[in-house]
């Protein structure tokens, strides 16, 4: 039987700086869903990529006196770097430069113009000098560009082709309508809706007399300008004007994750545009809150460049983990929602979840049965453990932290294995105390033990998507039957030993390495 397939892509980023943690933020969403799918049958293509044709991007690297491609490629390089250490399990990286994207946005725009849906006309609006771009009415303040106070924004007037999208009003309208859960969090549908029932306008797609960017194919004058090119990332990694084997394999994407802030551009535009070239639109847009930073006065700012706030994620991971920074931003901050990041909460959450609950279950457990048992927990292969917490049905957690999974609902997922699964198990062995219990009654002890390997095995699988490093040293600590490559959620609520329970782990002084040192305040 041929296995599911489950295309993913993450919004593409300028290269004008280094990636900050709420651009990571989408990353790490996309990646736990790819590694979930993954687990559960699916052959998952995730696609990431930067925004390079852009008149910013060209601005900077002159400002540094580079070369254009030069400083775009030397960016790609830092910014996998950083996807890399992130453990982000990216399936191609698409640089919009390249000349297989060039191909394949030429071959799209020209489609669309040859079934008629491109003309020419002039476009008239505010430019700012500055910005080297066309302001809106709305985006000037007093006839001035926020950024640029010192100019006035001029009246420019220049030949421009527009894609038709106001002929797609009615389609896009009964396309939502069809397809209900196309936008997602749903909370954002009525507003897209409202956007396209207000009219929808024909899109300025070109530039004229620039010298970076990809030449509209029957008009060498002019460059493809942002959209028409930026969109069709989500095409050229998978093979489109390339590939069609590879492309008719993976199209349409299964989701689209964005930033809530460029929605709209996926609900109304990519799908006409689609469309207008005879192809499907996407499966789903699931539009992602950002995170915001804390300051310690407890303001919430967006982080940006100018408030010198930004937060490198690679700061976090040298400091302490990818797994930590994984976690954190999975469990704190609502993926559908805003979250907030300081450093003070990362902290918190840290000791709180890994070290305390997490990372000191696991390394009890461990060196008690390695200092007190041998090692191995003899005549319990065939025991069924018992469960620790009454008021917790097994079977039921597990299906609703997979719902949740899915809906990427991630913080919830995170919140309710902590709650059910970790708190008690953290509980169960301070009520025990098998520590003491080994030096009066050890056969007790052996059946403490033996009960809290059952939640650390349920976590693990649970954590597999978010914390795939910790998550696979904690279950390959122990010799359950089933290998960890083929460990899914709906199995995860038994699970078989191979033989009596045997701690697996190297020991160093009896202990195992630990795996989330606390970190001292102050
Ligand atoms: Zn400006």
């Amino acid at each position: 039987m041929p296995r599911p397939k489950f295309f993913i892509t993450t919004a593409i980023d300028y290269p004008n700086s280094r990636p900050h943690i709420g651009t990571a933020f989408e990353k790490l969403g996309a990646d736990v869903q790819a590694r979930y799918r993954r687990m559960h049958g699916y052959e998952v293509f995730l696609l990431m990529g930067n925004d390079e044709n852009t008149v910013k991007v060209a601005k900077r690297a002159a400002e540094l006196g580079q070369d254009t491609k030069a400083y775009c490629d030397d960016m790609a390089r830092q910014f996998r770097e950083i996807w890399n250490a992130l453990d982000i399990s990216y399936d191609v990286f698409v640089q919009t430069s390249e000349e297989r994207h060039a191909h394949c946005c030429r071959t799209f725009i020209q489609k669309v113009f040859d079934n008629g849906y491109i003309r020419k006309d002039f476009y008239e609006g505010w430019y700012c000098d500055g910005c080297e771009s066309f302001k809106t009415e709305k985006e000037l303040i007093e006839g001035k560009c926020p950024l640029h106070p010192n100019m006035t924004a001029v009246r420019r007037k220049e030949p421009s082709y527009f894609f038709e999208q106001s002929k797609f009003q009615d389609w896009l309208l009964k396309f939502h309508e069809e397809h209900p859960d196309f936008v997602q969090p749903e909370s954002r549908r009525n507003e897209i809706l409202e956007y396209i029932k207000d009219g929808l306008r024909d899109v300025n797609i070109t530039r004229v007399g620039e010298t970076w960017g990809i030449r509209v194919p029957w008009d060498q004058e002019f460059t493809i300008w942002v959209w028409f090119d930026a969109l069709l990332t989500y095409m050229t990694g998978i093979g489109y004007a390339s590939d069609d084997a590879q492309f008719q394999k993976w199209w349409p994407a299964d989701i689209h994750f964005i930033g809530k802030d460029i929605t709209r551009f996926h609900c109304a535009l990519w799908p006409a545009m689609l469309h207008a070239a005879g192809l499907t639109p996407p499966k789903m847009v699931f539009g992602h809150g950002f995170v915001y930073k804390k300051t310690e006065e407890g303001v919430l700012e967006r982080f940006s460049k100018s408030l010198g706030n930004v937060v490198d994620p690679m700061d976090v991971v040298t400091k302490f983990s990818a797994e930590a920074f994984r976690y954190f931003f999975m469990r704190e901050c609502p993926f559908p929602g805003d979250g907030e990041f300081s450093w003070q909460r990362f902290a918190d959450v840290y000791n709180a979840d890994l070290a305390n609950k997490l990372g000191n279950t696991y390394s009890r457990v461990v060196t008690l049965v390695g200092k007190n048992f041998g090692g191995t927990l003899e005549g319990t292969a065939s025991w069924v453990p018992e469960t620790i917490d009454a008021n917790v049905d097994l079977p039921t957690l597990i299906r609703e932290i997979s719902e949740h999974v899915e809906a990427c609902q991630y913080s919830q997922a995170l919140q309710k294995l902590v709650l059910q699964c970790l708190t008690p198990a953290n509980q169960y062995l301070d009520t025990h105390a098998p520590w003491k219990l080994v030096k009066t009654d050890l056969a007790a002890a052996k059946k403490v033990l033996f009960n809290v390997v059952q939640p650390l095995r349920v976590a693990a699988i649970l954590l597999k998507p978010f914390i795939p490093r910790s998550a696979e040293a904690i279950y390959r600590s122990f010799n359950f039957a089933t290998p960890w490559e083929e460990v899914r959620y709906d199995t995860a609520a038994t699970g078989e030993l191979a033989g009596d329970l045997k701690v697996l782990a190297k020991l160093e002084d009896g202990k195992p390495t630990p795996m989330f040192p606390q970190i001292k305040s102050g």
